[in-house]
């Protein structure tokens, strides 16, 4: 795997928590000399710390860290140019950011929070695959490259107080499957993995920060950690190309 991965550029969305920041280790350690990363959220503080962790563990990697919030279609659309020279030939685009805010029955959902889960799970997802996607097919042997987005078990089983969250991540389902057959023709592959309950800062956001309510959504269920869904975007990245893990869901054991 680790050959597959060497040299490779990697741009991951939400680098800075949870399955974001997982990945970018995971990668790190996988492929421990010559590759790249491209890590990028709205924290850039905090990446700026993973950055330098990444590079203590794996001083062969090179991190480039960006402070980027895909709901701006703005900056998404400027990003490629701001990249230096030796982190824009990008290989492998992990769309990860996103979030839940306000989990409540449909008509209390405030206007602003269904706002800030479509542009960011949806329409963030959407404008940084249009923005990645040209790298990708300018390749001279006819368009190469990975996708892999990053769903939810919430867009294959609507749950009642999620109806907006599950509603952004069928979208991402849909416009996965649509892209993926799409680009079926080129050499560019579409990954989406749907992690089940994984314990990360998403659990606290989705209740604006109540950590009580937050643990409370874990009884009965030793939820994953990040690390678990990171070693399955690393696996399925270092497959060889003619396979594609077009879409998986992953469990903790006992969740329903
Ligand atoms: P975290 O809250 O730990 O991480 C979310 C990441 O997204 C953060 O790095 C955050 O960074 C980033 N982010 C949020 N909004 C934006 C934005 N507008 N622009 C750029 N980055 C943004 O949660 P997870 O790691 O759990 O979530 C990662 C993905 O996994 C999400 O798509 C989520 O829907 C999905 N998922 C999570 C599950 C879970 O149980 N945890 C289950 C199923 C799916 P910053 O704040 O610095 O911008």
């Amino acid at each position: 795997m680790a050959a597959r991965l060497k040299g490779k550029t990697v741009l991951i969305t939400g680098a800075s928590s949870g399955i974001g920041r997982s990945c970018a280790f995971e990668f790190a350690k996988t492929s421990p000399e010559d590759l790249k990363l491209v890590l990028t959220a709205r924290r850039i503080d905090t990446l700026k710390e993973i950055a330098s962790e990444i590079q203590k563990e794996a001083p062969g990697v090179k991190v480039h860290p960006v402070k980027l919030d895909v709901s701006k279609p703005d900056e998404v659309s400027g990003l490629v140019d701001s990249l230096p020279q030796e982190f824009k030939d990008i290989d492998i685009l992990v769309n990860n950011a996103g979030l839940v805010k306000g989990l409540d029955q449909a008509p209390n959902i405030k206007a602003e929070d269904i706002d800030v889960m479509f542009s960011t799970n949806v329409t963030g997802l959407i404008n940084m695959t249009q923005a990645i996607l040209p790298i990708f097919k300018a390749r001279s042997d006819g368009g190469r490259g990975d996708i892999i987005n990053i769903g939810s078990i919430a867009g294959r089983e609507p749950y009642q107080g999620g109806s907006i969250y599950c509603a952004t991540k069928a979208a991402v389902r849909s416009f996965t499957d649509a892209l993926r057959r799409e680009l079926v023709s080129s050499r560019i592959r579409v990954i989406e993995i749907d992690p089940g309950q994984v314990e990360t800062e998403f659990s606290v956001v989705r209740f604006y920060g109540d950590e009580e309510k937050a643990k409370k959504v874990y009884e009965g269920v030793e939820p994953l950690t990040p690390d678990d869904i990171a070693e399955i975007v690393v696996f399925a990245a270092g497959r060889r190309e003619n396979v594609v893990i077009a879409d998986t869901l992953v469990f903790p054991s006992h969740q329903a």
